[in-house]
């Protein structure tokens, strides 16, 4: 904890007064450019990642990066989201899964999830992702099935915010955006869901992206029922 009472002193003598101005405008109203949604894992630092000063990201962050689809519970999360649409106006809305979640772990093992009943109750909305996971990657190792699970959440997420008439609405008169990215912690890589939603592409500068990346959903792209039951 020192360390982090540390920095407080060096944000109140050093930073701030840098950025001063932009606080003093800050301190009146904010108009963030995006809601920007993740996990609550300690590596995960979205501002850092996309460059973000304070007040251009709306941050709604828990286990897992995962929205109860409407109805199943009114939650901080579902309340952050309809807020940051209806009052704020966000346009843009970035569901950003990562390598690595602990949360996913969850929902691929529950049965290491005994003595934490919230936890597992929370991740069961992530169902869905293991489902597909192993419906499209039958035999696949532990890490490639993680690798998989943390992508099929992302998209199974992006499709529960859509259950939510004040998200469907918008979208459908192209007046919101809805993005669906994973971060590789290891390499900074960040992928995200192309229009059809059934495919991560390479975002920012990476061109390439890797061969097993680009291909992981190829084998249920056109596999209508398989994205019925998602
Ligand atoms: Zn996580």
């Amino acid at each position: 904890m020192r360390k982090l009472l540390e920095g407080l002193s060096l944000f109140q003598r050093v930073a701030y007064p840098r950025h001063r101005k932009l606080f003093e405008r800050l301190a009146k109203n904010q108009t963030p450019q995006a809601v920007f949604i993740s996990c609550s894992d300690s590596r995960v630092v979205t501002n850092l990642l996309v460059q973000a000063e304070p007040g251009d990201l709306f941050i709604i962050r828990n286990a897992g990066n995962i929205i109860p689809p409407a109805g199943s519970s009114y939650g901080g999360t579902t309340a952050s989201l309809e807020y940051a649409i209806v009052a704020l106006g966000i346009r843009d809305v970035i569901l950003c899964g990562h390598s690595n979640c602990g949360a996913m772990k969850g929902v691929l093992h529950p049965e290491t999830l005994d003595g934490m009943p919230a936890v597992r109750q929370w991740v069961s909305y992530a169902d869905a992702a293991r489902r597909a996971a192993v419906a499209a990657h039958p035999g696949a190792s532990d890490d490639e099935m993680l690798e998989r699970v943390v992508d099929f959440n992302v998209i199974a997420q992006v499709r529960n915010m859509m259950t939510f008439p004040f998200v469907s609405r918008l979208v459908e008169k192209g007046e919101l955006q809805l993005h669906g990215w994973v971060y590789d912690i290891a390499t900074g890589r960040v992928k995200g869901l192309d229009a059809s939603g059934r495919r991560f592409v390479p975002l920012g500068g990476d061109e390439k992206g890797s061969p097993d990346e680009r291909n992981a959903l190829a084998s249920v792209e056109g596999d209508e029922e398989f994205w019925e039951r998602l």
